[in-house]
């Protein structure tokens, strides 16, 4: 199985990531990237949000998620769902998680440009992160990005890894920011990134 990509009603047609245009101009970011579980929602304990009802957004993510959208930037969801290749989350239940997902979201005026998942479990691909493809993957689709205008925003050290591997500002979720309306804070220059930036500025 390849990486999944998912973005309502539209064929795997390149490219699949519209270029921002008119409303993008002054934008600072092509595409931001965000994790999932743990990043825009509350993380199960035991491993996969396998059902709507436990998709819960984090406090601030959806007002986040719509500053990105207002911004211009394209926001692209990257997700490891390696219970897809255990057996403990079916797809259908995978797509009917996504969906909800989008649901919370549309409640706060804001939406998801593009999700891509790696479905594989360990060792098995080059999708799933740390590994960069469903980075590379994103970007194939959308030739008009740059990656070095491109952030990442992730609440674990692997989120990180391969997205500075291939240029990008990255912000680690507990580490650089507290949580996505700061990391959003951050990258849309209303307040410096961590304790390295706050001495840069004073
Ligand atoms: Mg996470
Ligand atoms: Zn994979």
């Amino acid at each position: 199985m390849d990486a999944l990509l998912v973005r309502g009603g539209r064929s795997r047609v390149e490219p699949v990531i519209p270029s921002p245009a008119a409303e993008s101009e002054g934008s600072a970011y092509d595409i931001v990237f965000l994790d999932r579980d743990g990043t825009v929602n509350v993380r199960v304990p035991d491993g996969y949000v396998d059902d709507p009802e436990r998709m819960l957004l984090l406090p601030g993510a959806g007002a986040a998620v719509a500053r990105l959208n207002a911004s211009g930037a394209r926001v692209v969801v990257v997700t490891n769902q390696r219970g897809l290749a255990t057996g403990r989350l079916t797809r259908a239940a995978y797509d009917a998680v996504t969906g909800r997902l989008a649901d919370l979201l549309a409640a706060e005026g804001a939406h998801l440009d593009a999700t891509y998942v790696c479905p594989h479990d360990h060792g098995e691909c080059v999708c799933r992160k740390p590994a960069d493809g469903l980075f590379r993957a994103a970007l194939a689709d959308a030739p008009w990005a740059r990656a070095h205008r491109c952030a990442m925003v992730g609440d674990m050290p692997s989120d990180i890894a391969p997205a500075r591997g291939l240029g990008m500002r990255t912000l680690l979720l507990g580490v650089d920011v507290p949580d996505l309306a700061a990391a959003v804070e951050v990258l849309l220059g209303d307040a410096p990134a961590g304790p390295g930036a706050l001495a840069r500025s004073s």
